[in-house]
């Protein structure tokens, strides 16, 4: 049975304070709670990814970094290295979303070489791909997804330790989502490449997140198609109540 993830990403939002807050709501509904194939996981900025590991350690939360140095270590000043993360206790880390991609430049290739370096420490990357709005008007969805799928993960050999995310660059943050026909679509296309690509059992095993403006009112939707693993979601997880009520949809579902 596959792993269902409501992923929030922070990105750069909250003080620390309002982590902290955030933190201690989602820990007391998560007490005790049995959370079953439901993965609740938070990704927040660097400086409060202690906060989150060292909570993890005592409840059925993981902790996720939303980016890391394609470098092993040394002078590269301001980076993040996979072996500090996972010095730290951290899960997971977000690679190839598409603001590190479109704002900071980061291409498949440096995308490959963050997977290469998270591998090397047993963190399990999320990665994360999807097309722009003029190539998905331009026919081009699926050229686009798989050329970034082929780049991002050559060489590289996966088993459980990879997360999708199909984040559609014109459903972030905008309020816009794609249908769960539209999401449905394209994580089926990935499927059918994981198979290609790693055999059925891995890709049956491999969980393929939707990132696009996911919220309480379209998330039942979404995890009704069968392809569609959970959420990577931003705006929506910055508050502690819709992230609880995302998690207790997914808890009723799956
Ligand atoms: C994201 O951060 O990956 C994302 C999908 O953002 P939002 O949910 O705000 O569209």
């Amino acid at each position: 049975m596959r792993k269902i993830y409501i992923a929030g990403n922070w990105k750069m939002n909250k003080t620390f304070q309002e982590a902290d807050d955030f933190l201690f709501n989602l820990g007391e509904y998560l007490e005790n709670r049995n959370m079953g194939n439901v993965i609740p996981l938070i990704c927040p900025a660097f400086p409060y990814l202690e906060l989150v590991s060292d909570m993890a350690e005592e409840m059925t939360l993981s902790s996720g970094a939303q980016n890391v140095s394609e470098h092993k270590s040394g002078a590269y000043t301001g980076e993040i290295s996979a072996e500090m993360l996972s010095s730290m206790g951290v899960d997971y880390c977000i690679v190839g979303h598409s603001e590190r991609r479109h704002i900071y430049g980061e291409t498949n290739e440096v995308v490959n070489a963050k997977i290469k370096r998270l591998q090397e420490h047993f963190l399990k990357p999320i990665l994360c791909i999807g097309e722009k709005l003029e190539e998905r008007e331009a026919g081009k969805t699926e050229e686009v997804v798989l050329s970034q799928l082929q780049n991002s993960l050559k060489d590289i050999k996966i088993e459980d330790n990879l997360v999708l995310a199909y984040e559609p660059v014109w459903a972030i943050g905008t309020g816009k989502t794609a249908t769960p026909a539209q999401a449905q679509e394209v994580h089926k296309l990935i499927r059918d490449w994981l198979i290609e690509n790693y055999g059925k059992e891995i890709a049956e095993n491999t969980s393929i997140l939707y990132g696009g403006s996911v919220k309480p009112g379209n998330l039942h939707k979404l995890l009704s198609e069968a392809d569609i693993d959970g959420g990577l979601i931003g705006g929506a997880a910055l508050d502690d109540k819709s992230f609880i009520e995302m998690l207790d949809i997914a808890l009723e579902m799956k």
